[in-house]
Formats: C-alpha cells, sequence, structure tokens
C-alpha cells in the first residue's frame, strides 16, 4: 500500500501518511467505520464516507501524531 493514501468525503480532503502512524488506534476508536489497522497496525482506510463530517473531523484530530490531515473544498487545512 502506499506511503499516502487520501479520499475525498463529505467535500473533505482525508489524507492518511501511514509513515507517520504509530498504530495506537485512537482514530479508529473515533470513528471505527471510517479507518481500521491493518495487519500491521496501521491505519487504513475502512468505509469513511458512512460516517459523519463531524465524526470524520472528530477522529482525524484525535491523532497524536498527526498522520491524518483534513483539508476543505478550497484547500484550506482543517487538521491538525
Ligand atoms: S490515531 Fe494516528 S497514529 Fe493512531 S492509528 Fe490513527 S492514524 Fe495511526
Amino acid at each position: 500500500m502506499a506511503d499516502v493514501e487520501e479520499r475525498q468525503v463529505h467535500g473533505l480532503k482525508i489524507r492518511i501518511d501511514r509513515t507517520l502512524c504509530v498504530g495506537f488506534g485512537e482514530c479508529v476508536e473515533a470513528a471505527p467505520e471510517a479507518f481500521r489497522l491493518d495487519g500491521q497496525d496501521v491505519v487504513e482506510f475502512a468505509a469513511p464516507e458512512r460516517v459523519s463530517r463531524e465524526e470524520l473531523l472528530r477522529a482525524c484530530q484525535a491523532c497524536p501524531v498527526d498522520a491524518l490531515s483534513v483539508l476543505d473544498s478550497e484547500g484550506r487545512q482543517l487538521v491538525p
């Protein structure tokens, strides 16, 4: 899998930097439908479109190492 994964969801661009993820799973706890850990305990997308915009933002904000970033449709960085 690529080091960086991106999805467009609810007008947000969500980016996972898998090189930064330390796998404690705060994002998975906050939004288990959106994120999961792979076999190496590195985060990957599950089904982020099933989760509300607010829940996605909260889950991305929960990351202690800024592995999850969020941009809005105008390219403004909302998280971290
Ligand atoms: S909260 Fe951050 S470090 Fe923890 S699993 Fe999610 S992306 Fe990885």
